[in-house]
């Protein structure tokens, strides 16, 4: 194998790149993003960047090696498994020998074709679209009470909007379980959001969109409209390439797709139970899978990835950080701290199984992370 075509330039891609350095690997490697900016961080832009504390600058990516070649600005729009190629927008054949696949997500839009001024959070010019319109808007909606719409509710708040949060489901029970859900949407609605349950979903009004509806009747207006109502990963240009679809491309254990060919990061789904697919889009899973994925790409024998099961959220005054398998179901036991005074360290325990999350807490993300192995 001389040159291996990495497709994505984001965390996953940018770590698998790094990653066959590391292990010492001295081939080519071309990384194409679709992106015209260099390899950036999508964790602050819902946080720091849009609440304007910290400068886009403060999320790029440490650079890869001089020898890694990063390619902005071009998108694959098919993949030729049988001669090996990825085929650019542009028309041009790019030859692999070895292929990562790191398209990661997309936003999942609730505008009709056409329709224009929903706001979205993925990007870093979305995050600045959102920074300008946020200038002299009074009040903001945002479609989804997930991780992603609640920190954008939070930092709208920051700004001093009126802001209103609509969800088909109570914000975050599902994500989090009732206990941490129920913490969270007491800080926001203490804080001063309102929110709305729109079971039957939503339908956004105006062109530019300038509000929602929730029901018969039921018109919701504001300055600003961001939506969070989840992603879609970015398979599209694998449709006709055979390789195996469902919802994400299907990795195994070892982030393999199939010979020479692997993947990593939000694209990326695995069978968690029998013809039950599911994706992990989530930061530390990113890089965990990247690191698989060139592991794999060198070596067909490499063992099966530990999944790393970390996730943080910042919202409403709360620094959230959580070690081990989402929902949790009950109570927690306290282990430090006070949950009433917003700072605890808690777990939760079920079967054989711990969740640790710090709330406030000052603690190293390793220490919290062995939490679950006692
Ligand atoms: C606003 C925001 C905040 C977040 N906050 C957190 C957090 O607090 N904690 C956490 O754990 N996770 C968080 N996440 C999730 C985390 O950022 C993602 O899991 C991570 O970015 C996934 O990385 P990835 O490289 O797999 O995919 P992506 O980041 O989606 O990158 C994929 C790249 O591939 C490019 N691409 C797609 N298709 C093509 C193509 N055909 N040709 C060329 N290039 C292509 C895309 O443009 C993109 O640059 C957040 C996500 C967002 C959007």
């Amino acid at each position: 194998m001389n040159n291996v075509v990495i497709v994505g330039g984001s965390i996953a891609g940018v770590t698998a790149a790094g990653s066959l350095r590391a292990l010492g690997w001295t081939g080519e490697i071309t990384v194409l993003s679709d992106e015209h900016d260099p390899p950036y961080s999508r964790v602050p832009l819902s946080k720091g960047i849009l609440a304007g504390t910290e400068p886009a600058e403060s999320a790029v990516l440490p650079a890869l090696p001089d020898d890694v070649r990063v390619r902005t600005g071009v998108r694959a729009v098919r993949l030729h498994t049988e001669g090996k190629t990825v085929e650019l927008d542009n028309g041009e054949l790019v030859p692999y020998d070895g292929l990562i696949v790191a398209t990661g997500a997309r936003p999942r839009r609730l505008a009709e074709v056409g329709q224009t001024g929903e706001h979205v959070v993925r990007t870093l010019s979305d995050a600045e679209n959102i920074a300008s319109a946020v200038v002299g808007a009074r009040t903001a909606i945002v479609v989804g009470a997930g991780f992603l719409g609640m920190e954008v509710a939070s930092t709208l708040r920051h700004h001093g909007l009126d802001v209103t949060v609509i969800d088909r489901d109570p914000p975050l029970l599902r994500l989090l379980g009732p206990w941490l859900a129920d913490l969270i949407v007491g800080r926001a609605t203490a804080d001063g959001v309102r929110f709305i349950l729109a079971p039957n979903g939503v339908e956004l009004i105006g062109d530019p969109v300038r509000g929602v509806i929730t029901g018969p009747g039921e018109e919701h207006f504001a300055d600003l409209v961001v939506t969070a109502a989840g992603d879609l990963p970015n398979v599209e240009w694998l449709e006709s390439s055979g390789l195996p679809l469902a919802g994400g491309l299907v990795v195994d254990d070892r982030c393999v797709v199939a010979p020479g060919i692997v993947a990593a990061g939000d694209v990326a789904v695995r069978e968690v139970l029998p013809g039950l697919f599911r994706r992990t889009p989530h930061w530390t899973n990113a890089i965990v899978q990247g690191q698989a994925a060139a592991r794999a790409m060198l070596d067909s024998d490499t063992a099966p990835y530990e999944p790393d099961h970390y996730f943080w959220t910042e919202q409403f005054g709360l620094d959230i950080k959580i070690a081990g398998e989402l929902p949790l179901e009950g109570a927690p036991e306290v282990m430090a701290g006070d949950p009433d005074e917003l700072s605890a360290l808690l777990q939760w325990r079920r079967d054989d199984r711990i969740v640790a999350v710090a709330i406030n807490h000052r603690m190293p993300v390793a220490r919290l992370k062995a939490m679950t192995h006692a």
